[in-house]
């Protein structure tokens, strides 16, 4: 099965995408994520990202599409994948469609997280990570039970997003309702779109996008 989750930053994609990782065998494929690795070695594709991430504008269609293109031709992604963060318009959409079939591979669902605009923001900019396990948490509403230590590795050294600034934020943002708005009426048009209630509690959302995908 190969699943796309779409919505705005802040949503929860990355959240779920990892739930779902867990719960059923697919494997998820962050387009930020691996942009962010890339920054991170010093690659050709790092170099050129990184000051287009921390704006906060979107990274060339022809570098993403190659990136998701070289994964999907990858063994461990046999058993089907969760697109997180791809395809952000509808150039990347239709090179999708060209991909998969080209793999003789289909889309199964795109499920879309509906949220309240007003939410996103304070999401965003009060999210962090422990830096040793990744094992995300926020300002307000997620805290380790012991101040500064992470509750799942012991960890206690914490990081947050370059790109997770207001004003970063307020730019992804405008660049998600120009460019990846479009993206939610081509596959409704397509009848693979499904939507969800993104602003109910994380388990609930988990639930719901299970049952959508029928993952037990
Ligand atoms: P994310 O982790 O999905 O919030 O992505 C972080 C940043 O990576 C975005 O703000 C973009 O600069 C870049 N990025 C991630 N996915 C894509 C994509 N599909 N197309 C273009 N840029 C992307």
């Amino acid at each position: 099965m190969n699943v796309i989750l779409l919505g705005p930053p802040g949503c929860g994609k990355g959240t779920q995408a990892k739930r779902l990782e867990m719960a059923s065998g697919l494997t998820q494929l962050s387009t930020g994520e691996m942009l962010r690795a890339a920054v991170a070695a010093g690659t050709e594709y790092g170099k050129m990202a990184k000051e287009v991430i921390d704006r906060g504008d979107l990274v060339s269609d022809d570098v993403v599409v190659a990136i998701i293109a070289e994964r999907l031709d990858e063994a461990d992604v046999a058993g089907g994948v969760i697109l997180d963060g791809f395809p952000r318009n509808v150039a990347q959409a239709r090179a999708l469609d060209e991909m998969l079939e080209d793999k003789h591979l289909k889309l199964d669902t795109v499920v879309e997280l509906s949220v309240d605009d007003d939410a996103l923001v304070e999401r965003i900019t009060g999210r962090y990570t422990c830096d040793q396990c990744g094992k995300g948490y926020h300002d307000k509403f997620e805290q380790p039970k012991v101040d500064g230590v992470c509750d799942s590795c012991g960890g206690t050294a914490f990081s947050r997003r370059p790109d997770d600034t207001e004003e970063t934020v307020r730019n992804r943002l405008s660049v998600y309702y120009e460019q990846t708005r479009p993206v939610i009426e081509y596959y409704r048009s397509k009848g693979v779109l499904q939507t969800i209630d993104g602003m109910v509690d994380i388990d609930d959302v988990t639930q719901q996008i299970k049952e959508v995908l029928k993952i037990h």
